[in-house]
């Protein structure tokens, strides 16, 4: 459902990207490892296309985003993302964060909107935050009302973008409890994390990214269990 090919991205004489393969397949979770600046970002973001790729082909749900004459607009609304700060609407309620973009892009009635954004918040374990404003929940539910919000618009795959780093260590298992579960109920996830331990019992892939280059990619057990690259060895010594 993703398909990425020989993806390159610079900015300016700084290649960040050089030449990334990646695929994830219809209810495949693949996750992405590797130390900082080594273009995990800018790889999520060039499958969304918040960034052009200089060259490489990146084509997601059937629409090839790095076709000049493709709908992005269409094409986008089939990907989820979340990122690491929740970006909520501070002056909405958490009902109104859900049903905005429902309302405005996917032109659903009001109630319809509203049916959707409290079943997603039932998922998310926050039934009971519908009526409150984003600065009122702590970090960890803010996490999940962004992903209640994400998932309301039925995206075909889900970007994750270390969603819990910058959560207080002791909020960090409820969002990626929420996340397991989308992992259980067959969503398709391409997930950018630092919790090994995620990473090793949800991922069906992992790639480790160092460079701009995949070093290494395939199973958990492979990857994170018996790694045969040096330089794999070196970052899972340091975060494990
Ligand atoms: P982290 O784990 O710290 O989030 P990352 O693997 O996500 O790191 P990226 O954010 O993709 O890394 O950044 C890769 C490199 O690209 C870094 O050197 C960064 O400074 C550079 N970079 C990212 N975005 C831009 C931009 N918009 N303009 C210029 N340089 C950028
Ligand atoms: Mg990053």
């Amino acid at each position: 459902i993703v398909e990425v090919s020989d993806l390159h991205k610079s900015f300016g004489h700084l290649e960040v990207l050089k030449g990334i393969d990646l695929e994830v397949r219809r209810g495949e979770v693949v996750c992405i490892i590797g130390p900082s600046g080594s273009g995990k970002s800018t790889l999520l973001r060039c499958v969304n296309l918040l960034e052009e790729p200089n060259s490489g082909k990146v084509v997601v749900n059937g629409f090839e985003l790095t076709d000049p004459d493709v709908d992005i607009d269409r094409a986008r609304r089939t990907i989820g993302m979340v990122f690491q700060s929740f970006n909520l609407f501070g002056h909405l309620s958490v009902l109104d964060n859900l049903t905005v973009a429902q309302r405005k892009v996917l032109k659903r009635d009001k109630a319809e909107a509203e049916r959707i954004a409290l079943d997603n918040l039932a998922k998310v374990g926050l039934s009971d935050k519908a009526g409150a404003m984003p600065a009122q929940l702590s970090g960890g539910q803010q996490q999940r009302v962004a992903i209640a919000r994400a998932l309301s618009m039925n995206p075909a795959v889900m970007l994750f973008d270390e969603p819990t780093s910058a959560l207080d260590p002791e909020l960090v298992g409820d969002v990626l409890a929420v996340m397991r579960q989308l992992a259980d109920e067959g969503m398709t996830m391409l997930v950018v994390t630092h919790e090994m331990q995620f990473a090793r019992e949800v991922a069906d892939t992992v790639l480790f990214m160092d460079g701009g280059v995949v070093v290494e990619q395939g199973s958990p057990n492979q990857v994170i269990g018996n790694p045969q690259q040096q330089r794999t060895r070196t970052f899972l010594a340091r975060v494990l």
